[in-house]
């Protein structure tokens, strides 16, 4: 009995320097902040995710920032490209605006859709994909860019593997991801229905993975709720992959498990979100904390360093 995911749910990734992170993604992309918190598992440094307006699951990219942290490099058995759709007629604007800020860019094609190739500060795979729609709802309009260019949500994410088989089974058999188009060394899977939100399998086994800052650290896909979720948590477990149990995110639960090629996989529920603790306009401008931390809020503030929100008002005083 398959139960297949409708995609990706978000895509999160180490950082070094945040104000870099924040004026790259919010300022150069147009991201919205969408919550500022802590990892839940270290409350000394920032968790940022960017997201469109209310944050949907999807448009979701997250970072831990960790200031001085080393530059990884990219091998086999990690995910080495994130892809944002775009619509077509945009590529230009982009190309423009990311070569003001001196953003070095490389025009693709790949699956009959061109693309825009560019790096992070931290040196993170990039792409933005000219299959997106040219509709508007749900953009994030607060950062000077045009509603027909801006970031619309995931194209897909490649992983790079040795070996794409053993995945391959993974993200058919427990994702329910149908099988695409095949493009040299690049197969797709996209979400049952068609859409955005899938995944590409490069077979490479050139480079050797060391984790650092630009290294991409798992990648979620979408359960709709906790039911869904437990579902596909038995097809994980029904190939003889370990899993572990349901995690409280705060703003969706979660389980992992590692896909045979060696990437991180998570699955994430669509509910509750973002809104659960702060309103639509007031999205990413308190430092929220889990509740296991809040008695812990002036320690944890100061050991945080101060940061400003472009294209906000928002400037901490965090470190001070
Ligand atoms: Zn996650």
């Amino acid at each position: 009995m398959m139960h297949p995911t409708t995609g990706l749910h978000h895509v999160t990734a180490v950082a070094g320097d945040p104000q870099a992170n924040l004026d790259f993604y919010a300022g150069r992309l147009g991201l919205r902040l969408v919550k500022r918190t802590v990892n839940f598992d270290d409350p000394g440094t920032y968790h940022f995710y960017y997201g469109d307006r209310t944050g949907r699951p999807g448009t979701l990219l997250t970072f831990f920032p960790w200031a001085g942290m080393r530059r990884g490099r990219r091998g086999p058995g990690e995910t080495s490209l994130v892809s944002f759709s775009v619509p077509a007629t945009a590529l230009g604007f982009w190309e423009d605006r990311l070569g003001a800020a001196g953003i070095v860019t490389g025009r693709a094609e790949r699956f009959g859709v061109t693309r825009l190739r560019f790096s992070d500060p931290d040196g993170l795979a990039l792409e933005l994909a000219g299959d997106g729609e040219p509709g508007t709802g749900g953009l994030w309009d607060q950062a000077g860019i045009p509603a027909e260019a801006a970031i619309r949500r995931f194209s897909s994410v490649t992983l790079q593997l040795r070996s794409t088989e053993a995945t391959r089974a993974v993200v058919t058999d427990v994702l329910g991801l149908v099988p695409g188009p095949v493009d040299g060394a690049i197969q797709r899977f996209d979400p049952v229905g068609g859409g955005l939100g899938g995944v590409e399998l490069r077979q490479d086994e050139t480079g050797a993975v060391a984790f650092g800052a630009g290294s991409i650290h798992h990648i979620a896909w979408r359960a709709a709720g906790q039911e869904h979720q437990l579902q596909l948590r038995g097809e994980v477990l029904g190939q003889g992959l370990g899993v572990t149990p349901v995690v409280d995110r705060t703003y969706f639960r979660s389980i992992y498990f590692r896909e045979p090629g060696g990437v991180l996989f998570e699955v994430a529920t669509d509910d509750p979100g973002f809104l659960v603790d702060e309103a639509e306009r007031e999205l990413g401008h308190g430092l929220k904390l889990p509740p296991q931390y809040e008695g812990e809020r002036a320690a944890i503030e100061a050991v945080l360093p101060p940061i400003r929100v472009p294209g906000t008002d928002v400037v901490t005083v965090e470190g001070q």
